[in-house]
């Protein structure tokens, strides 16, 4: 697989060990034509985005251009219960955003969305179907009141209805990231995936520039599925499409 970008890259802006120049440095060494930087979001617990950083990393990558990459500023937004932690400011600014399920969020954002979290986050994930119900019904609605790009890391956690919402993605032009580092949670329902007609995007969620651009894993994944190229991007000579938020408004936002 000749790949030609990765959209899941994180810095030490939150709990990377690399900076937007390592990244760009061993993406070069991979032959890469785009990156995106997607720290974890707002009210992760500890290492997180703030408004501060994101414009600090919004001038960073400015000043690293014309090394002969591309690379995209995004966020990885918290689903937690209906909405995504990203202030609506900094998602008008998102060249890319990304959503996905993560347990370690801070006491704040717990009070309101606490049972979600701890359920998710901490139960057991063993077939529940009423909890399968509710965070089908939670990502759906993400899917359709934010300008998510990508749906990062899909069966990790948070079991949801696959099929329901890659249909819901393929509707929103939403892309299922094949995530390097949690592949193995699409292995059970990746058929649900592909009867949907979604498309994928690669994340390697590299933490370090050793991981920058590497989809041993994925790779595998693919071809063990059969998961067809022309729905693959950031491969096989495509790069994906992500929407213009600028314009984005929610609800009675202004
Ligand atoms: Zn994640
Ligand atoms: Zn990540």
């Amino acid at each position: 697989m000749e790949v030609l970008g990765d959209y899941h890259l994180h810095t030490s802006a939150s709990d990377g060990r690399v900076d937007i120049a390592g990244h760009i440095r061993a993406a070069k060494a991979r032959g890469l034509a785009e990156i995106a930087i997607c720290d974890h979001s707002f009210s992760t617990f500890m290492f997180h985005m703030t408004q501060k950083k994101f414009e600090r990393q919004r001038k960073e990558i400015s000043s690293l251009e014309g090394h002969g990459i591309k690379v995209l500023q995004g966020v990885e937004a918290n689903i937690i219960g209906a909405s995504i932690d990203v202030p609506h400011t900094v998602i008008r600014r998102c060249d890319v955003l990304t959503a996905g399920f993560h347990r370690y969020i801070s006491p704040s954002k717990r009070m309101g969305e606490s049972r979600f979290l701890r359920v998710n986050g901490f139960g057991s994930v063993a077939a529940k179907e009423k909890l399968v119900c509710y965070n089908t019904e939670a990502f759906m609605s993400v899917l359709e009141n934010y300008p998510v790009d990508i749906l990062a890391h899909l069966g990790h956690r948070a079991p949801v209805d696959v099929a329901k919402v890659c249909e819901c993605a393929a509707r929103h032009n939403v892309y299922i990231e094949l995530n390097e580092k949690h592949i193995d949670a699409l292995e059970q329902d990746i058929g649900f995936a592909l009867e949907s007609g979604v498309k994928f995007v690669l994340g390697s969620d590299a933490h370090s520039a050793k991981n920058t651009g590497g989809f041993g894993k994925v790779q595998r994944f693919i071809e063990k599925h059969g998961v067809p190229e022309e729905r693959i991007y950031g491969a096989y000579g495509k790069l994906p499409k992500f929407k213009d938020k600028r314009g984005w408004k929610y609800g009675n936002d202004v």
